[in-house]
């Protein structure tokens, strides 16, 4: 069994905590390899060496910055098939799956490459007589980001991309589930030219986490993750003084119009339900016809669907979607279809005992689709993470906008409709922070913002794009007198712009 390590200062370190935590082979339902789980010290190391490496990089100009980033990004395309087959490995998602995972977050540092546009900052001649105000936008040091497992080179991009373009340094601690990828892409940062220590990996769980919130030097902590966390994390790194942005769950609703057509939203739901075994944040885990007429017909298209659907091995090409990520992950799924049927659901598709041939002890859940569901159910509420489809009948378009509007949770939703006036009042009124009109999984693209609202966010930015930027930078705001300006002597009132 290979033991994997932290990546500190361009250097494999092994760590001296002693702890360590099992990385699985999903398909397998097998130990593939062990990581070291850090503590302080790991942390320290890491933050002593990002604070050195700060110094030589935040000098760079953000043009050469900006190279090093593309350099990255063409490293990453060289190896990018290495890096899908590593991560298909660790996390179970099927090989074109986790290129799309690799691709989304190379967009962002692509992106992040144009740093010296985006760090343009504002300039004001003559606000007063031989008076001109500036601003800077300034790195913040060294900031850390936190990542979940479902997306193991995505959102350590998104983060560090944008970090690192404005001349941070970075600290990531990925997922202990999944850490391969993330070392990998650290390891090429510095292959590509970053100063060793500029991207450091502390691999590990809530006592790295912790020592992160605890060490000053840190100034902000970017955070993604289920909302128990990111709310945690986000009120411990506030109340010590740093930035924080954390991004937390989701429950996904997709309207569906009776106007809609049937066999393109069937087909959008079956992807955006049970692509990556519905492991994603932007998953649609709520579907909602309109009409008892739309119900129908979109559920028996949804059941003749989910019957050619082709679970299997993560790297089969035949397989559409995989294993989950953890025998844990596979006994809450179950236990979830468990309580819906209690509740009193119609369990219309039961993916539990789902088997997989030559692969026994794969942690399998299939494809699930429940009916009937009613906005009181706990697997309408909560956040479920697997491939469980709900059905919620809607009577009118209302009661379908009001669904999403009261969850708690706000991350995506989607409608499906060929009216214009449905769609536009739909984007207008629904509280929801990323809306798809005909689109299930309306993931913003690099240069537009990610994020979604209520519990499945804490903080005030989003991520990548031009906030990505704010949030990594503070502004500086110069004023400055000439000395040939006007000579006016003491002045003891406040100044004004008039
Ligand atoms: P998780 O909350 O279990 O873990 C996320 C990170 O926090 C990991 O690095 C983990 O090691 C760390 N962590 C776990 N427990 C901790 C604790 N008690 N204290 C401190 N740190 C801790 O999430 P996950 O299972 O890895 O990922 C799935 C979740 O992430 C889902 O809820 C999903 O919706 C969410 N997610 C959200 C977004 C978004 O942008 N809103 C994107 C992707 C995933």
């Amino acid at each position: 069994m290979s033991e994997l390590t932290h990546y500190i200062d361009g250097e494999h370190v092994k760590g001296t905590s002693g702890r360590f935590a099992d990385v699985f082979n999903p398909v397998q339902g097998s130990v593939a390899s062990r990581v070291p789980l850090a503590g302080p010290e790991e942390v320290t190391a890491a933050v002593d060496s990002a604070q050195r490496a700060f110094a030589s990089w935040s000098a760079l100009n953000p043009q050469r910055r900006g190279r090093i980033l593309l350099k990255w990004v063409d490293l990453i395309g060289q190896h990018r098939d290495e890096l899908a087959t590593a991560l298909s490995n660790e996390h179970g998602k099927t090989f074109e799956d986790a290129k799309g995972d690799i691709q989304r977050g190379v967009e962002v540092v692509e992106f992040a490459a144009g740093a010296p546009h985006l760090l343009k900052g504002e300039f004001s001649h003559n606000v007063s007589s031989g008076v001109d105000v500036h601003t800077l936008r300034q790195p913040l040091g060294v900031v850390a980001g936190i990542t979940p497992f479902n997306f193991p080179a995505m959102i350590p991009l998104w983060k560090a991309g944008i970090a690192l373009a404005a001349g941070n340094a970075f600290v990531l601690k990925p997922s202990e589930r999944d850490p391969s990828v993330p070392l990998r892409l650290a390891e090429l940062a510095v292959e590509a030219g970053m100063p060793p220590g500029t991207l450091n990996v502390v691999n590990g769980d809530k006592e790295a986490v912790d020592a992160l919130i605890e060490e000053p030097r840190i100034q902000a902590v970017g955070f993604v993750g289920s909302t128990p966390i990111a709310q945690a994390i986000y009120s411990a790194a506030a109340s010590r003084g740093k930035r924080a942005q954390c991004f937390g769950g989701a429950k996904n609703h997709m309207i569906i119009m009776p106007d809609a057509d049937l066999d393109q939203a069937a087909d959008a739901l079956i992807g955006a339900a049970y692509g990556s075994a519905g492991e994603r944040c932007m998953a649609v885990s709520v579907a909602v016809p309109v009409g008892e007429a739309t119900a129908e017909a979109l559920r028996s298209r949804l059941e003749e669907r989910i019957a050619n659907l082709r679970m299997g091995p993560s790297l089969d090409p035949e397989s559409d979607f995989g294993p989950v990520v953890t025998a844990e992950a596979k006994q809450r799924i179950e236990s979830y279809i468990a309580a819906g049927e209690q509740e009193g659901a119609e369990l219309v598709v039961d993916g539990r005992g789902a088997q997989v041939e030559g692969h026994p002890q794969g942690f399998w859940v299939g494809a699930t689709l429940f009916d009937h569901v009613t906005s009181a159910m706990r697997i309408y509420r909560e956040e479920i993470f697997g491939p469980v489809l709900t059905m919620v009948r809607a009577a009118d378009y209302e009661e379908a906008l009001r669904l999403p509007t009261e969850h708690e949770y706000g991350n995506g939703v989607a409608i499906f409709t060929r009216d214009g006036d449905t769609a536009r009042d739909f984007t207008q009124r629904v509280e929801v922070g990323m809306v798809g009109v005909n689109v299930p999984i309306p993931v913003p693209i690099a240069y537009y913002t990610f994020g979604g609202w209520k519990a499945s966010v804490f903080g005030d930015l989003n991520q990548h794009g031009t906030d990505g930027l704010k949030f990594y930078t503070k502004t500086k705001t110069v004023t400055t007198r000439w000395p040939s300006g006007a000579k006016e002597g003491a002045s003891f009132v406040m100044p004004e712009g008039s």
